[in-house]
């Protein structure tokens, strides 16, 4: 991503209650050796893990979403021919990015609806909106793998469902199977209201 395309909106933001960080996906099956590696997706482990940490001091939640497919239900009618066999609960490459803060008491949410296309919302078929509703949650910020699919999908989900979304810059990275999907993504996350910031400026009241 140009710096140009970077450079919008990156003033320091206080969290405060009613902030929500979502971390998408930042398992090793996403990571580069991993069945569906994203090039470069262990570089977004530092920016969240410094954004966990101001979720963290503040007490605020923190939502991991982790792919998860049952062993069972993968198959080529549930993911059809353009996704390899990747994250099945319980394996080593559904496992969390080896470095990534898990903070304690912040929910794991299993995200086990179908993709055919490699583009799932943390929102299908889970319980992430009961739960942002329970914590109050106004704005949400959003890091993960990877930005044009589930990153996009859910940010896209959170607006359309009334949240003020920021997108962490340097705490998504794009699979890419198009040269520019990374742009594109960002552009219709932008043109529907997404904010974007990066991880260095979102800070502990
Ligand atoms: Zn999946």
């Amino acid at each position: 991503m140009s710096a140009r395309a970077d450079d919008v909106n990156v003033k320091s933001i206080v969290i405060r209650p009613g902030d929500a960080l979502i971390v998408v996906d930042v398992q090793r099956d996403y990571l580069p050796g991993g069945a569906l590696a994203v090039p470069h997706g262990d570089a977004v482990v530092e920016p969240l893990n410094r954004v966990i940490d101001q979720f963290v001091r503040t007490d605020l939640p923190i939502f991991y979403i982790r792919d998860w497919h049952p062993a069972q239900h993968v198959s080529p009618v549930n993911h059809g021919s353009r996704l390899p066999v990747h994250c099945i609960a319980g394996t080593a490459g559904a496992e969390f990015a080896p470095r990534l803060w898990i903070a304690q008491s912040d929910p794991i949410i299993p995200l086990t609806a179908a993709h055919d296309h490699g583009a799932v919302s943390a929102f299908e078929g889970t319980p992430l909106a009961e739960q942002l509703n329970r914590t109050e949650t106004k704005r949400i910020f959003i890091g993960g793998l990877a930005m044009e699919h589930c990153v996009m999908k859910t940010a896209l989900d959170a607006m359309s469902r009334g949240y003020e979304v920021y997108v962490i810059l340097d705490a998504v990275r794009a699979a890419s199977a198009r040269s520019g999907d990374d742009r594109r993504a960002l552009r219709v996350m932008r043109r529907q209201g997404a904010r974007t910031t990066r991880a260095a400026n979102i800070l502990a009241g």
